[in-house]
């Protein structure tokens, strides 16, 4: 029998009371077998079900970013961490579950009006979120490269769909609609909330939401607003920094500078630092980093066992 149950693990409880209420950053959901196969005291697996693959990419401004706050994932204990684990461009470390990162296929699956209209297949996925305009088209089509693939509908008012792209026939990017639309009027605002809100309390495949940050601007409240709410409601999240080759001359701060200042507001929530990292779908910055990066929570969520 396949076990496909999942838990939450590695809850980042915060450590005293923020100015909002308590929440867990970080979630993985993982089959409960996993559990009998991990090694006591080094939270490692027996083997590794694919080997560690460091990225070669070039290191990058603002790499050095809250360098000890690192996301430590399943299967690497803290004191082993070594630099050469480190994500460039992230606070993220690789463990030994990344692997198999590279998009080979992808097909565009459905749209789905609701929650309960979404593929079930079971196979793992990744919700990509954020404001409207932060890239979020942009960063879809530079993850699969082609050009004009994620097709949301980006005016308020219109018909909000949940699309899911099926990659390497194993596992779903899915693309939800955008938020914060400036126009939007509120009752657009409002079912935005009430449909998002109900695919992710009840999408059971979600392995982590890419809550998309654009980086070339100040932080926006109403991207911490929503960080807040998937944090409360226990849904593992990364932050993707979004147009990290924008650097601003003059008054205007640079992509580093906006970052820092994000993780400065929502360290507060955090005992331990959620994974986040910087991306520019115009350079290609940190594609590769990001999908070795979510190879190796799919990886772990998605370890069926026989039992
Ligand atoms: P969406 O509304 O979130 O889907 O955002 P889009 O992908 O349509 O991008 C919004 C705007 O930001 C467009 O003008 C893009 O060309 C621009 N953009 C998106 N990603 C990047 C990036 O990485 N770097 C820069 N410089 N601009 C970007």
């Amino acid at each position: 029998m396949i076990l496909r149950h999942h838990r939450l693990l590695n809850l980042h409880m915060l450590s005293t009371p923020p100015l909002a209420p308590s929440f867990a950053a970080v979630s993985f959901r993982r089959p409960l077998s996993l559990a009998a196969h991990t090694r006591p005291g080094t939270g490692s697996p027996p083997s590794s079900p694919h080997p560690v693959k460091p990225s070669s990419a070039p290191n990058v401004a603002g790499a050095d970013l809250v360098r000890t706050a690192l996301f430590v994932p399943p299967g690497v204990a803290r004191e082993e961490v070594t630099p050469g684990m480190l994500l460039p461009g992230s606070n993220i470390v690789v463990g030994p579950y990344a692997g198999h990162a590279q998009i080979k296929q992808v097909e565009f699956v459905k749209s789905s009006a609701r929650a309960r209209d979404c593929p079930k297949d079971n196979r793992p996925e990744f919700a990509i979120l954020g404001r409207s305009n932060v890239g979020k088209s942009s960063l879809i089509n530079a993850l699969v490269r082609k050009k004009e693939f994620a097709l949301t509908s980006k005016k308020p008012g219109k018909t909000q769909l949940i699309n899911h792209f099926l990659v390497n026939k194993s596992w779903y990017i899915v693309d939800l609609p955008g938020y914060g639309f400036a126009n939007a009027s509120q009752s657009a605002r409002t079912d935005w909330s009430s449909f998002t809100k109900g695919y992710f309390l009840n999408r059971d495949t979600l392995v982590a939401v890419l809550l998309l940050v654009d980086a070339s601007i100040p932080p926006q409240q109403i991207d911490l607003d929503c960080a807040s709410w998937l944090g409360r409601n226990n849904i593992g999240m990364t932050f993707v920094f979004t147009k990290c080759d924008k650097i601003k001359g003059g008054r205007g701060k640079r992509s580093d500078d906006n970052i820092k200042h994000f993780q400065d507001l929502i360290s507060k929530y955090y005992k331990e630092p959620p994974p986040w990292i910087m991306t520019s779908s115009v350079t290609g910055l940190g594609r590769d980093e990001l999908l070795l990066h979510m190879s190796q929570l799919r990886n772990y969520w998605d370890n069926d066992e026989v039992v």
